[in-house]
């Protein structure tokens, strides 16, 4: 049985995310381990980012660590901003400035639009330093050149999904979480969950 699950994550919005996709777990976070230090995303692609955080952080907190690694990927740009989302334009975690530097980049290629791009997401299940399972999960949609709505993070003010007309920060919490790459790599670590302890499926733990 695991009674909760650590994040291996100090994003607030990701962590709000999963904990709403994930109610009958008990959720920490990085921020209830103030003196764990930062993992280096050397990574190659999102499933070893994930596959670091959650290895890394699992040898620093007792429990089940679920690491998220997640990015945009821009087919006209050659799938950038992809591992380098957080940090597109430099600072990590400047959601403003990364979208300015994506619609800097794109507003010059103006033949290539429609811009088609996916959310990606790449999640890892890991306890004392060893990987449980990895999991992935995918949105495809546009880029769009003008920035609309306030919900979300990141880059949901400029993601029309694949079969809707607004995008992400258009769209509420629930139906993002119905849809989103983060909810369809959870739904599959959720079905994990249920298969190896039954935790996820029952109340609150
Ligand atoms: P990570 O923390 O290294 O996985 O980087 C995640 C970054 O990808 C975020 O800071 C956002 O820029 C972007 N991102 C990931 N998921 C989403 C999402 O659901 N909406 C918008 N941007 C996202």
């Amino acid at each position: 049985m695991i009674p909760e699950l650590i994040l291996a994550t100090r994003n607030a919005h990701k962590a709000h995310e999963i904990a709403a996709m994930l109610p009958a777990c008990r959720i920490r976070t990085l921020t209830d381990f103030p003196d764990i230090p930062e993992v280096q995303e050397t990574g190659h692609n999102f499933a070893e980012n994930a596959a670091l955080k959650a290895r890394q952080i699992s040898t620093c907190a007792g429990g089940v660590v679920l690491a998220d690694d997640s990015g945009l990927c821009v087919e006209a740009l050659s799938g950038m901003p992809g591992i380098l989302s957080a940090r597109y334009a430099g600072e990590h975690g400047n959601d403003d400035a990364n979208n300015r530097k994506l619609l800097a980049e794109l507003r010059v290629l103006p033949a290539l639009a429609p811009f088609r791009a996916h959310f990606a997401c790449a999640m890892c299940l890991a306890r004392s330093g060893q990987v449980l399972a990895n999991f992935t999960g995918c949105l495809p949609g546009c880029v769009i050149l003008s920035p609309r709505g306030s919900n979300g993070f990141g880059y949901d003010p400029l993601f029309v999904p694949d079969g809707f007309s607004q995008t992400l920060a258009e769209l509420s919490a629930d139906q993002k979480n119905t849809i989103s790459h983060r909810a369809r790599a959870l739904e599959q670590v959720i079905a994990f969950l249920n298969a190896v302890c039954g935790v996820a499926r029952v109340s609150p733990c």
